[in-house]
């Protein structure tokens, strides 16, 4: 078809998921009308007006193809992804993960879609759908309020869930005491100065404990409670609130974001009873996070509780701990693994409100759908990622998953297809083999297509 012929496509949300269907429909000569409601409005998440805006972590997670969402983005990068092409243009060191500088990241992508002639940008909040345009909606876990209400008109029926997601405190670099703080990474992976630890005795954590479990929790916003009238928030495993898990049991911290394993005092074989690690936030190390404190505390209770970590007794905090509605469709049923609805094919889903969990996989979900929807304007046949790839793997799951309780799902080997061959050599072998299969087929893709 040529361009004079062929459609517009509209893509609504320029976050992750967003930008990298509209940056790749571009760059099939397709035509897009991209929508993002900042800088007129916000999320409770979001306060930046660039594009892309990471929420919550600097961090994309592990580098390592022998880890599932390493390989992911392995994968986008030979697809030739935006954001992955953003990320390591902007990486700050994080040891075997790929962390970024946030606001170096939404800036390449934000500049890199202004200024693609084929997208046009429009700053408004959309409300309405029209389901005879190709449309991707992009509008991530925190759909605005109008928004929501016209999905569940287009589903026909109530097909959205909620669930809760936590985000961890991010702390002055220069208020912390490195006297106490020392530099290291675990079992001695990646550069020493990419995190600093605070070394707990078992008195100083037997302290901090009682009084996180004792710390008081923030009311839900409005929002959040009518969603969830008569429920208990539903929280998400992989991003618990820190005082949720310390409820689980005295040790439950001690086994997971506060193991000391791997991070022995310095000048000695010892390690403490406890640790909280805090990772670079940033280039320059002004900034720390503290690793898998996601929280739902109240603000002056997470000031009070975190200063007693030893090295943070004087600490400023950048930004609290925050919680937040997660919206995502049930998407079994509902969506094709092109991401494309059922029942109206040229509307197409894409990022968290899919159901699949996390930056990365949000990205991925948007180039899948991207590819699809200007396949579509195209006249060309929609493409199938098969489930030998991470990335087609995680569409074939939302798409067709048949757990009774479909929940969001971050990128695993558990949903990848099988081998045909059984590998020896354990986890790490088997892993590797996942990873040459998947980019070999992706290979094979590129050059038929
Ligand atoms: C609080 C919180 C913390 C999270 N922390 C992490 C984390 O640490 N690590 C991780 O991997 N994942 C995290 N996630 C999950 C997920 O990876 C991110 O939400 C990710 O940003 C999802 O990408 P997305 O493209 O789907 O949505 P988003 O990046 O949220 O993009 C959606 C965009 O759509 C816009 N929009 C919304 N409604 C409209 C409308 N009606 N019209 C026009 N524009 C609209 C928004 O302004 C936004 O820019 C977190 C999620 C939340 C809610």
């Amino acid at each position: 078809m040529s361009g004079e012929h062929m459609p517009r496509i509209r893509v609504i949300g320029a976050g992750l998921a967003g930008c990298e269907a509209a940056w790749q429909a571009a760059r099939m000569g397709v035509a897009v009308d991209l929508y993002e409601m900042k800088p007129h409005k916000y999320t409770p998440a979001h306060h930046h007006p660039g594009f892309a805006e990471l929420v919550c972590s600097n961090s994309l997670r592990s580098n390592d193809v022998s880890n599932a969402v390493g390989l992911l983005k392995a994968e986008l990068r030979e697809l030739h992804s935006l954001m992955m092409e953003a990320a390591y243009a902007t990486e700050v060191p994080a040891g075997s993960a790929l962390a970024v500088d946030r606001e170096k990241f939404s800036a390449y992508i934000t500049e890199k879609i202004k200024s693609e002639p084929l997208i046009a940008v429009h700053e408004e909040e959309v409300t309405v759908i029209d389901d005879s345009v190709i449309t991707v909606i992009a509008s991530g876990p925190l759909t605005s309020d109008a928004l929501a209400a016209e999905i569940v008109r287009l589903l026909g029926n109530d097909c959205q869930l909620y669930f809760y997601d936590a985000a961890a405190p991010i702390v002055d670099a220069a208020t912390i005491d490195t006297n106490i703080a020392y530099f290291a990474s675990r079992y001695g992976k990646g550069d020493p100065t990419d995190y600093l630890n605070c070394p707990m005795t078992k008195e100083e954590y037997d302290a901090f404990y009682n009084a996180l479990i004792g710390a008081e929790v923030a009311a839900l916003k409005s929002f959040d409670a009518k969603a969830q009238e008569g429920k208990d928030p539903k929280v998400f495993e992989g991003c618990m609130p820190i005082e949720v898990m310390a409820h689980r049991g005295y040790d439950t911290l001690r086994y997971g974001p506060m193991k000391p394993v791997g991070l022995p005092l310095p000048g000695s074989e010892k390690e403490a009873y406890a640790v909280v690690q805090l990772r670079r936030e940033n280039r320059e190390g002004s900034m720390y996070n503290l690793v898998g404190f996601q929280t739902h505390l109240t603000f002056g209770e997470q000031k009070r509780v975190f200063r007693m970590i030893p090295g943070l007794a004087n600490a400023e905090f950048f930004r609290y701990g925050v919680m937040h509605r997660n919206t995502y469709l049930r998407s079994p049923g509902i969506l094709t693994p092109q991401y494309s609805m059922k029942a109206k094919p040229m509307v197409f889903f894409a990022g968290q409100m899919t159901g699949v969990e996390g930056y990365v996989e949000s990205t991925s979900s948007g180039y899948v759908a991207g590819v699809n929807a200007a396949r579509l304007a195209r006249g060309e046949e929609k493409i199938d990622f098969p489930a030998t790839t991470e990335i087609g793997a995680l569409a074939h799951y939302i798409s067709e998953s048949t757990a009774s309780n479909f929940q969001p799902m971050n990128a695993n080997f558990g949903v990848i297809a099988p081998l045909e061959k059984r590998v020896k050599g354990g986890k790490v072998a088997r892993n590797q083999a996942y990873a040459e299969r998947s980019l070999s087929v992706l290979k094979e893709m590129l050059s038929a297509n």
